[in-house]
């Protein structure tokens, strides 16, 4: 048994002799019974009369330019008033600003402590802080935006959460093993020589700057991963761009003593492994989701 609502439903392709036969049966029977039912196919079939009877003219191309016009102008002033509402209030801009530069003075912090900047001048180390401060507050100010949170396609609190906590990671890394230490370490012992005739200097830091960028996305990915809904690998790439563009600095300020070939190498040792372990992270976790399930 159909209820009213089904029923209307089923009206307009009815009124458009649509219908299969037996359901248009079921259909006339109800309506046998049902005033309401009634009433919405004697004001639908007017409706449907009604545009049989409308003259089949285009519009001049003048007119569709003004309704285009209008239109475009109206969803652009909303679009403003809304962007200006919701990217983010003044308060929390602020907080955004300060955090950023607290997570500043933090890695260079350790940074000093992991390599000498001593080969380094002024403006390079000056730009270097710049940059890391812009960027640390960007990953801030993406964590603390309003708006777009439920039902968004993205969830850029968790981007910015786990990118700034890998961030934290690979820190406490480099000041307790950084890539340089691990590759003189590789180069001592036999087998990490054996590898070193094999990819060389430049090879050795690819690898193993993959593998620093790697493995803590992937664990914090994974970790995060139970509050993204959908889109794992969007959620993956787009926390592999803004950890690996915040770890940029940290590798440049630890390449001082290399050649520009290691350093390029590290560099793009990173990029891989932040681009191969965010989204596996993420995506791991959704599978394992929905085998539970
Ligand atoms: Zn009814």
């Amino acid at each position: 048994m159909l209820t009213c609502h089904e029923m209307q439903e089923l009206v307009p392709e009815y009124i458009a002799g649509r219908l299969a036969p037996t359901e248009a049966q079921v259909l006339r029977r109800h309506l046998q019974e049902c005033q309401s039912c009634t009433a919405e196919v004697e004001e639908l079939a007017q409706v449907w009369k009604l545009l049989g009877q409308w003259p089949e003219e285009v519009p001049s191309e003048q007119t569709v330019n003004v309704i285009r016009q209008t239109v475009l102008s109206d969803l652009a002033s909303r679009q403003n008033v809304a962007l200006a509402r919701e990217i983010l209030p003044a308060r929390k801009l602020m907080w955004a600003i300060v955090d950023g530069l607290v997570f500043t003075l933090g890695s260079v912090a350790v940074m000093a402590g992991v390599a000498s900047f001593e080969g380094l001048s002024a403006p390079v180390l000056l730009g270097s802080g710049a940059l890391w401060s812009a960027l640390y507050i960007l990953a801030c100010a993406l964590y603390f935006r309003l708006g777009g949170q439920n039902g968004a396609a993205v969830n850029l609190r968790v981007i910015a959460t786990a990118g700034l906590l890998t961030m934290g990671f690979s820190l406490l890394a480099a000041r307790t093993l950084s890539v340089g230490k691990l590759v003189q370490h590789c180069q001592i012992s036999p087998w990490g020589a054996a590898l070193f005739r094999c990819v060389g200097q430049e090879g050795a830091y690819l690898l193993f700057g993959a593998l620093y960028a790697l493995a803590p996305l992937l664990v914090v990915s994974f970790a995060f991963g139970e509050q993204v809904q959908r889109r794992p690998i969007l959620h993956g790439l787009l926390c592999a761009g803004l950890f690996f563009l915040l770890t940029l600095p940290a590798i440049y300020l630890q390449c001082g003593a290399f050649s520009l070939g290691v350093g390029l190498s590290w560099i793009a040792g990173a990029f891989l492994g932040s681009l191969a372990g965010a989204p596996l992270g993420f995506w791991l976790r959704m599978q394992s989701r929905s085998q539970t399930r």
